[in-house]
C-alpha cells in the first residue's frame, strides 16, 4: 500500500532523492566508497558542498553580499547563536512571539541581553498571527518564525521595519517565493523541506556580522564559519547532499515558484474540504493558515480515535496533531504530492458521510 506521509518532520522526501541517496551510501559515483566514509575535505565532498550553497543560492534568488553556510545543531542552535552574533553587548532586541519556536528562540536570547516581546498570539493559543505591533528603532534586530510548524500559523507578508530582521524559515523554507534581500539572518533546520535531520541551513548578510561587541565562540560564530566556508569542523556530510539531492529535485521541477503553486494548490485543497465539511473545522485564523502545517479537528472529539484509525486505514501517516494542540495537523512539505491530499480529503467525505 502506497503511504500517504504527513509527519511533520522529519518528513517526506522525493522517493527519487531517496533512490539516489541510498546508491550514493554504497558507492558514491563510482569511487569504490561510500558518501558516508568520504573525508569532508576530499575533491568529492567540497563539490558537494559547493553545489549546495550554488543551489540554495539559485533556487532562493541569494543577492550578492549573503552568504549560504550549512551547519550542525539544527534550528534550536540557532535560538543562541543568533542572538549571540547579532545583539550587541548592552543591546536589546525585539522578538514576535507566535508558539512554541519563537517562544525558545527568546528564552535563549533571554540568556544574553533585553528582549522585547513586542507581540503575541499567546491569547488565543497561538492561532493567528498579530497584526497591530510596532518595531521600536533602538533594538538591534526583529526576530520572527515565518511559519508555526505546531500551531499552523503562516505570517503572509514580512514584518515592515528597518531594523535588521532574522527569520526561523524552518518549515516553510524554499516552498515559497522570498526575498532574501529583506533579512539579515534566515536559518532553518534541514529536515522539513530540504533533507534528513542534521544540517541546518544559514543564510546571512556579511555586513550584519562582527558588529555585536562580544567574545564569540569559534563554533557559534557566523563570521568564522563564512571564512571557512562550512568546513570550520565536520559538517554533517551525508544530510547536506542529501539537501543536494533535494534541491536538484526541486530545480528540475520548476524551482521555489512551481513548488509555491503545488503547495497552494494542496492547501486549497485541503482548506476548502475543512471548511465545507459538517464534522472538522480548522484551528488556525483564516487569513493566517500555513499552507505547509493545516491544523483542524474533529467538532466531536469523540470520534478522534475512529478518525485517526481510518487514516491509517488508507496509508496515511502522520496526522495526529501536535501533543500541545490536540486534533490534526497535516504537514504538507514540498515532497508531498497533491493525489496524497486527495486520498485525505476523500477520507474526510467518506467519514462525515457515514458519521452525519
Ligand atoms: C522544527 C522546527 C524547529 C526545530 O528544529 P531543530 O532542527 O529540531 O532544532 C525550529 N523552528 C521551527 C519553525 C521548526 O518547525
Amino acid at each position: 500500500m502506497k503511504i500517504h506521509n504527513y509527519s511533520a518532520g522529519p518528513c517526506i522526501l522525493p522517493q527519487s532523492v531517496m533512490q539516489k541517496a541510498a546508491e550514493a551510501v554504497i558507492n558514491y559515483n563510482n569511487t569504490g566508497l561510500s558518501i558516508l566514509e568520504m573525508s569532508h575535505r576530499s575533491k568529492e565532498f567540497v563539490d558537494v558542498m559547493d553545489r549546495s550553497v550554488a543551489l540554495v543560492k539559485e533556487l532562493l534568488s541569494v543577492p550578492e553580499g549573503y552568504e549560504v553556510l550549512f551547519l550542525q545543531g539544527g534550528a534550536s542552535s540557532q535560538f543562541y547563536m543568533s542572538a549571540l552574533n547579532f545583539l550587541h553587548k548592552n543591546g536589546k532586541a525585539a522578538y514576535i512571539n507566535t508558539g512554541t519556536w519563537s517562544a525558545k528562540a527568546i528564552k535563549e536570547a533571554k540568556l544574553l541581553g533585553e528582549i522585547e516581546e513586542i507581540a503575541s498570539s499567546k491569547d488565543k493559543k497561538f492561532n493567528y498571527i498579530p497584526k497591530d505591533y510596532v518595531v521600536p528603532n533602538d533594538v538591534n534586530y526583529l526576530h520572527y518564525t515565518t511559519n508555526n510548524t505546531i500551531f499552523g500559523t503562516q505570517f503572509k507578508h514580512v514584518p515592515e521595519t528597518d531594523v535588521r530582521l532574522i527569520c526561523d524559515m524552518s518549515s516553510d523554507i524554499m516552498s515559497q517565493e522570498v526575498d532574501i534581500s529583506k533579512y539579515d539572518l534566515i536559518y532553518a533546520g534541514a529536515q522539513k523541506n530540504l533533507g534528513p535531520a542534521g544540517a541546518t541551513l544559514i543564510i546571512v548578510k556579511c555586513d550584519a556580522l562582527g558588529k555585536s561587541g562580544r567574545t564569540i565562540p569559534s563554533i557559534l560564530d557566523y563570521q568564522l564559519h563564512v571564512a571557512k566556508e562550512s568546513m570550520y569542523n565536520t559538517p554533517p556530510c551525508f544530510s547536506i547532499f542529501t539537501c543536494m539531492l533535494t534541491m536538484e529535485w526541486l530545480k528540475e521541477l520548476g524551482g521555489v515558484k512551481e513548488i509555491e503553486k503545488r503547495n497552494k494548490a494542496k492547501a486549497s485543497l485541503l482548506y476548502t474540504e475543512i471548511d465545507r465539511n459538517s464534522l472538522f473545522e480548522g484551528t488556525a485564523a483564516v487569513e493566517d493558515r500555513s499552507i505547509m502545517n493545516p491544523t483542524f479537528v474533529l467538532k466531536n472529539d469523540a470520534l478522534n480515535a475512529d478518525f485517526l484509525s481510518k487514516s491509517i486505514e488508507v496509508g496515511i501517516n502522520g496526522i495526529k496533531g501536535h501533543r500541545s494542540v490536540g486534533g490534526f495537523r497535516a504537514s504538507m512539505y514540498n515532497a508531498l504530492e497533491i493525489e496524497s491530499v486527495q486520498v485525505l480529503v476523500d477520507l474526510m467525505k467518506e467519514f462525515e458521510r457515514v458519521n452525519e
